[in-house]
């Protein structure tokens, strides 16, 4: 049997010194040093870094310039980085680019450059679909532009990523569901996720300092979490990525004021769609269970320190979890010892 092919993306981080806009939770418009953008040579550089460490065999290489709104960066700007990429594209040891922006820094001209240059991927911040979170995140831009954006990129036959965000001020789990849904029906090819964290030098921290904004609690972030999945995992939505890992582009762990941030949130929404699964068997003391899951789904099923484990060595006599690979996804079965 062939061996799966492996996805590696290579992030170059482009911070938007100066945004225009003011995202309530965003710090990059008053950044004014220490997240310079980087030169050609540290580009090069961290590309050269990751390449070494990236088996060649079995995998696609990709390149992300991730951090900021790409394409509202000069044109200029743009073709000068996506330029400085091509010797790795048209050797072949990297297969595309992918890249984030905002939704309304999409047009015709742009994606016509994004596609001659090889970019194969584009990732909208859409953070909500809903008019009043996006207002009150202070946005500036409406939800009807992310769909018309999402459908101008779908048109142009690159993959389309829609990242959302859980919690902002005006959020509620409805409404998240529904942008869920939304992003779904945009044609989105992948999303990520992201619960609202509350960054020093952000005009959320100052609502929070005033006590006008409650983040969400770590729980219900990973119930929300929870309950979204699904709906993406169903529609074949890839998902790259739930919740922010530690020292991910340019927010560092004493930059987090509050919020829901936990060093293995994706560990703990996964291990709470595996709990409810798991309290359907009914329980019984006197058993001894086993329970088979797909090999990549054992910890998981196991749970964030073992805490499913745990859970059911209260409910059964005793409790073991073993591995069956043609099991899918969330199958299992149990077998009564
Ligand atoms: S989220 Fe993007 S558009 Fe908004 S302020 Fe930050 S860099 Fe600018």
């Amino acid at each position: 049997m062939a061996s799966e092919i492996q996805h590696f993306t290579i992030p170059v981080f482009i911070p938007m010194q100066g945004c225009p806009h003011a995202c309530l939770f965003c710090d990059q418009r008053k950044i004014t040093s220490g997240n310079e953008a980087p030169d050609d040579i540290g580009i090069i550089k961290r590309i050269e870094k990751h390449l070494e460490t990236i088996p060649r065999h079995n995998s696609k290489i990709e390149i992300g310039f991730f951090g900021g709104s790409f394409t509202g960066l000069t044109i200029e700007r743009q073709k000068h980085y996506l330029n400085l990429v091509q010797p790795w594209l048209k050797s072949g040891i990297i297969s595309g680019m992918r890249l984030s922006t905002r939704p309304d820094y999409i047009n015709d001209e742009i994606l016509q450059i994004l596609k001659d240059f090889g970019v194969n991927t584009i990732e909208l911040g859409a953070q909500s679909l809903d008019d009043e979170v996006l207002q009150l995140a202070g946005r500036r831009h409406t939800s009807e532009q992310v769909r018309q954006a999402a459908a101008l990129i779908k048109r142009s036959g690159f993959s389309l990523g829609l990242q959302m965000m859980l919690g902002l001020p005006g959020d509620t789990f409805q409404k998240s569901i529904n942008t869920a849904k939304d992003i779904i029906s945009s044609g989105a090819d992948c999303t990520r996720i992201y619960p609202t964290l509350v960054v020093r030098n952000t005009d959320l921290e100052t609502i929070y300092n005033k006590g006008e904004y409650q983040p969400l609690t770590l729980g219900d972030a990973v119930e929300w979490c929870s309950s979204i999945m699904p709906l993406f995992e169903e529609a074949k939505v890839k998902i790259l990525r739930i919740g922010l890992h530690p020292g991910e582009g340019m927010i560092h762990g004493n930059d987090i004021i509050a919020g829901p941030f936990h060093v293995a949130f994706g560990e703990l929404v996964h291990t709470a769609l595996w709990k409810d699964i798991l309290l359907k068997i009914s329980e019984d003391l006197s058993a001894a269970i086993t329970v088979f899951v797909n090999p990549r789904q054992l910890n998981s099923a196991i749970g964030h320190k073992g805490s499913n484990k745990k859970l059911l060595q209260q409910r059964f006599r005793d409790i073991k979890f073993k591995v069956d690979k043609n099991l899918v996804g969330r199958e299992f079965y149990v077998d009564y010892r």
